[in-house]
């Protein structure tokens, strides 16, 4: 609701996703709404767009497209339902970017080509029910046997694990180490002997969002499973969710603009004693207080973005936009629910159903207080960024 000078194409870019997605998605949203799962034709559509493989390079079928445009389409997609987004970053987030910048050429070419097609999808192992904020606490264990590896371990709370076909697992090879060099990520396929998908979870958010639990039974990989190096598993995780928080911050940012704007609609709409929601303080100020936190969000966010391009550090940077941005969106969302009263609750609505997906943000990808360790430490060491 609230633009910002952005570079032209970027501008043209937005109009074009927010068009398609008001045309072509707004029908599933409402599908989702009324309880469906994934309905069918949904991935086709994102596909068909190129969003699927938007960040992978052209030569694996991608759209080679950098962070900033991704960022973009996230914050657009966001404002029809989050799991679109979140189909987009299954195709094109953690586990693909992770392989485009660290597998080998045949890994590249065995699993980046069917992501833009929506032929597969890919989840991100890391967090176990011993091992969520202190992630350096991993127990999976991989163990070398004769040309390959043996992983045995639990894996909790994991996105797309149900429909997911490749599973980056990260797995302790050296515990001596542990974070420190001791942990590297294995790149295991749906249907590895020892696989297992356990209990699927679904979280007080959108119904189409599962986790589940992966276990992992002397789970035997070959050496070509590894990506990257050996010992390099943490870095490349911390890596991949230093971007990941800037597509988190996106969709926070694309969710709590829209919850502007249905408050602002809402308000101008809606009549009691005599006249509009929109002519009593009490309501312009909420709707001021929600402007003025969506204003600096995507500030804070498109300079994180534009630091990222020229190459600067923003670890701290990034964890600011993923806390102040689901934070944020957490209190847009409840002064949206309140303007819109009763029916701001009714099952269905999408400011009911906004107010329970936002409050995931604040937990999943790294918590509010995560971000905060992040943040507090890389200041207290002097870090740039
Ligand atoms: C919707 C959703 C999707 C997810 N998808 C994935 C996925 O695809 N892959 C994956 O690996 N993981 C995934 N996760 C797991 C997620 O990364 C963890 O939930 C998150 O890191 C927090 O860990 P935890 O839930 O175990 O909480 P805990 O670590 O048990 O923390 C509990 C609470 O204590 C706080 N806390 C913890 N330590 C401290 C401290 N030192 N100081 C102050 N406060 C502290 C936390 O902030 C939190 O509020 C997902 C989670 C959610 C909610």
């Amino acid at each position: 609701m609230l633009e910002m000078e952005i570079r032209p194409e970027l501008a043209e870019m937005r109009r074009e996703v927010r068009r398609f997605v008001e045309a072509e998605l707004r029908p599933f949203a409402e599908a989702m709404d009324r309880g469906s799962d994934y309905p069918p034709g949904l991935t086709e559509a994102l596909a068909r767009q190129g969003f699927l493989g938007i960040r992978l390079a052209e030569e694996h079928g991608g759209a080679g497209m950098g962070l900033a445009q991704y960022c973009l389409v996230q914050e657009e997609l966001a404002r029809g339902h989050p799991i679109f987004p979140v189909l987009v970053a299954s195709s094109s987030g953690l586990t693909p970017m992770a392989i485009q910048r660290h597998g080998t050429p045949a890994q590249k070419a065995r699993y980046l080509p069917k992501l833009p097609r929506g032929e597969s999808r890919t989840a991100f192992a890391l967090s176990e029910p011993e091992a969520g904020s202190d992630a350096g606490a991993i127990r999976t264990r991989a163990r070398r046997q004769d040309g390959g590896w043996v992983i045995n371990g639990m894996k909790q709370f994991i996105s797309n694990a149900d429909v997911a076909d490749l599973f980056l697992v990260m797995a302790v090879t050296d515990p001596e180490k542990g974070g420190g060099g001791g942990v590297t990520g294995f790149l295991v396929e749906r249907g590895t002997q020892g696989l297992v998908v356990g209990r699927v979870d679904r979280t007080m958010g959108t119904d189409a969002w599962t986790v589940a639990e992966v276990m992992l039974h002397d789970c035997v990989v070959p050496e070509d499973a590894v990506l990257g190096e050996v010992g390099q598993g943490f870095r490349l995780a911390l890596e991949a969710l230093d971007e990941g928080r800037l597509s988190v911050a996106s969709i926070c940012l694309g969710t709590a603009d829209r919850m502007l704007e249905l408050s602002v609609a809402q308000a101008k709409a809606r009549r009691t004693f005599g006249a509009p929601l929109a002519d009593r303080q009490a309501i312009q100020w909420m709707i001021a207080d929600s402007a003025v936190e969506v204003a600096t969000a995507r500030s804070l966010l498109y300079e994180t973005i534009r630091a990222r391009e020229a190459g600067r550090p923003t670890g701290v940077m990034a964890s600011m936009c993923k806390l102040h941005c689901s934070e944020m969106a957490g209190r847009v969302v409840d002064r949206a629910v309140q303007i819109h009263g009763a029916m701001g609750l009714m099952r269905g609505q999408p400011v009911e159903r906004a107010f329970r997906d936002m409050r995931l943000f604040r937990i999943g990808e790294g918590s509010s207080e995560v971000q905060r360790m992040v943040i507090a430490r890389g200041l207290l060491r002097g870090m740039a960024g």
